[in-house]
């Protein structure tokens, strides 16, 4: 214990100002973290984006030498100004995303770049490099939209339909392949029932293998050994994982046919998917430990046998860490912390809700019935309309999960107008609402106009989506007009939030008519239910002008993050040219085939430097006289003491500014 109290007193900044980045983040992001987590527990399938950040934190906790050491190093200006320039991209990302229909997606995938910034301001590159890949891990948590989602899955359950059919038509299984409403289908024929097997997505194994994305490129970093070895590792697991899924389909249909039942398929979804993950990432630790020979632990470094003498941080030798670097919080950190600890609570004071939230206009008891007067109360009296309510969907309310599912119209007095269909889905999660996407991409039996959004109103802004859709062989075109918001509801005498979706739907003959539909009806009356509800929150109006300048402020903050990156990468390389120069100009054989054996060892400390450099010439040097020469060039600027990471251990190595060849001169 009293180790662990001196630990925490010798890394105490680098342990302020990860707790502040941290902070940053929770204070920032905190909506959208818990909109994440109520969406990723809203079903088995996407539950892996939890365990991303436990898994981040592991390969953070194994990094902890290496970047205990290089969290220590002094920041440069050119790293402080660069994670401004981050931060503030990542925030410009935030504030666009949420002019659009998909809102929480482009705010978390702003969370990483956002990281990339608060590291390189209140760290320094080299830190930034040892944590590259745990925060760039953090990309994973954006929920894939559903069109992308249903378009690869679609695909990969048709392939896997035909491969199965064709194993159990080898089995000897009599067996025929369909189709159901485009979804692949395996019939068994038994003596006294006919077997139903169908492929969906679900079954194709599309959630398996996001989460296995996630498992996979997990182990295949923590492996020890060439980056080529590990690429392989990763790449195999693929096929690994889609063999196992028809696998698991096989399963159920001999399990099916032998037992005589069609077995829960959804248990087999829920419970086969996280089995196939874990046997896919076995299988792949075992076969690169087995096959390719990675390990999974680190070699321990031998401790620094030469004279504990040195009053030196690193072994100028072997390059060992000697003692911990204790530093103290300087006045630079100070002045760094302050104003980020400012701005960071500026935004908090400014957050606007993710999706905008409203008062329900009626008392609704959620866990009452909802009919009647009630019912009509949910959705105002518009002129030139007289408000309908059909009926309330129970079967889809059974089968989704939803709270509500409400069907309306509005009929107009008009002749020369359609009737508007109006759905309300109400739910705790905004997956368990219908979606567009997801059964477009299922069903090839509609064709789809192109999609659009739409701003409805200015203050909070809300976005809705309009598209239009025709089913084959119908001849009238279906235009439609939905949007999400959040609203409270009474559940239990307790006041909750909850997801609403509006769809509003109506009918043209010809496309020519859409716009004509859309601005005549569909939007006026979006326009009416939206105020009708009343927003709770409004934004401010420092937030609204910001928002009016969004697109310029991405685009400027895009060309000023390229623009350092770029600048760095150009002035590294005029370095190069110059130091090359310098290089023509040594006149000691010796002093050249020192700087030929360092920019040849591959890690590169003094005594790996001394055996190459007696590959090459032949000569021995004492390690002593080398170190004195890695200094020499250190001055002229042809080499540079750098911290490298060693299997996640610092090691001091003397990196040559120029990489030269065998057969240079
Ligand atoms: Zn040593
Ligand atoms: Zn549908």
């Amino acid at each position: 214990f009293k180790t662990f109290i001196q630990y925490v007193y010798d890394k105490h900044v680098i342990l302020i100002k990860a707790a502040i980045i941290v902070f940053a983040v929770a204070l920032v992001y905190n909506q959208d973290i818990r909109l994440l987590i109520n969406e990723a527990t809203a079903d088995a399938q996407t539950s892996y984006i939890l365990l991303i950040p436990i898994l981040t934190a592991y390969l953070i906790y194994r990094k902890r030498k290496i970047l205990s050491t290089v969290a220590s190093l002094r920041s440069s200006l050119q790293d402080e100004v660069t994670g401004v320039a981050f931060g503030a991209f990542a925030l410009t990302i935030y504030l666009a995303g949420s002019y659009t229909f998909h809102p929480l997606e482009y705010h978390i995938l702003s969370i990483p770049i956002f990281l990339y910034g608060c590291i390189l301001f209140l760290f320094n590159l080299e830190t930034l490099k040892a944590l590259v890949f745990p925060t760039t891990f953090l990309f994973l948590l954006t929920p894939l939209p559903f069109e992308t989602l249903y378009t690869i899955g679609g695909i990969m359950a048709n392939y896997s339909a035909e491969i199965t059919f064709a194993i159990i038509k080898a089995f000897g299984l009599p067996a025929t392949l369909t189709t159901n409403e485009n979804i692949p289908e395996i019939v068994v024929q038994k003596a006294d029932a006919t077997l139903h097997f169908s492929i969906d997505v679900a079954c194709s194994g599309i959630y398996s293998l996001l989460t296995f994305v996630a498992f996979s490129s997990f182990a295949a970093y923590i492996l020890r050994g060439p980056i080529k070895k590990r690429i392989i590792a990763f790449f195999a697991g693929f096929p690994l994982i889609y063999a196992l899924n028809i696998i698991r389909i096989l399963i159920i249909i001999l399990l099916g046919f032998s037992l005589g039942i069609e077995l829960s398929t959804e248990l087999f979804h829920t419970f086969g998917g996280w089995v196939l993950v874990f046997l896919g990432t076995l299988i792949i630790l075992w076969g690169s430990e087995k096959l390719l020979k990675l390990r999974i632990y680190a070699h321990d470094l031998q401790p620094c046998p030469h004279s504990k003498t040195q009053k030196q941080v690193f072994c100028e030798a072997c390059g060992r860490l000697l003692k911990t670097i204790t530093a103290k919080i300087s006045k630079r950190d100070i002045s760094k912390i302050t104003p980020l600890l400012l701005i960071i609570s500026l935004i908090a004071f400014f957050q606007f809700p993710v999706f905008t939230l409203s008062k329900f206009p009626a008392e609704i008891i959620l866990s009452s019935p909802i009919e009647g007067n009630k019912a009509t109360q949910i959705l105002p009296q518009i002129n030139n309309y007289t408000l309908m309510f059909l009926f309330r969907d129970e079967a889809i309310e059974a089968s989704t999960g939803q709270d509500a599912n409400l069907r309306y119209a509005y009929f107009p007095n008009e002749m020369s107008k359609r009737p508007v269909e109006v759905y309300v889905e109400i739910a705790d999660a905004k997956k368990k609402l219908h979606s567009w996407d997801k059964c477009f991409a299922a069903s090839w039996r509609v064709t789809l106009y192109d999609s659009k959004e739409v701003q409805l109103i200015e203050n909070p802004p809300l976005i809705a989506q309009s598209f239009a859709f025709q089913e084959k062989g119908s001849l009238a075109i279906n235009v439609v007009v939905y949007w999400y918001e959040k609203s409270l509801f009474i559940v239990n005498s307790t006041v909750e939030e909850k997801f609403v979706k509006i769809t509003l739907m109506s009918v043209i003959d010809d496309l020519s008519d859409r716009p004509a539909m859309e601005e005549e009806q569909l939007l006026p009356i979006a326009g009416e239910i939206v105020r009708y509800w009343q927003p709770v929150k409004q934004w401010s109006q420092i937030v609204l002008t910001f928002a009016k300048y969004r697109n310029e402020l991405f685009t400027v903050m895009l060309i000023s993050v390229v623009a350092l990156i770029s600048s760095r990468i150009a002035r590294s390389y005029l370095n190069k040219k110059s130091l090359y120069h310098v290089y023509s100009k040594i006149t000691s054989e010796t002093d050249k085939q020192i700087l030929k054996a360092a920019s040849q060892t591959k890690i590169p400390t003094a005594e790996q430097i001394a055996s190459t450099y007696q590959e090459i010439s032949g000569k021995n040097m004492q390690l002593g006289e080398l170190i004195e020469k890695l200094e020499q060039a250190e001055k002229a600027g042809l080499i540079k003491r750098e911290v490298l990471n060693f299997e996640d251990n610092p090691l001091l190595v003397w990196r040559t500014a120029i990489s030269i060849r065998k057969n240079a001169i």
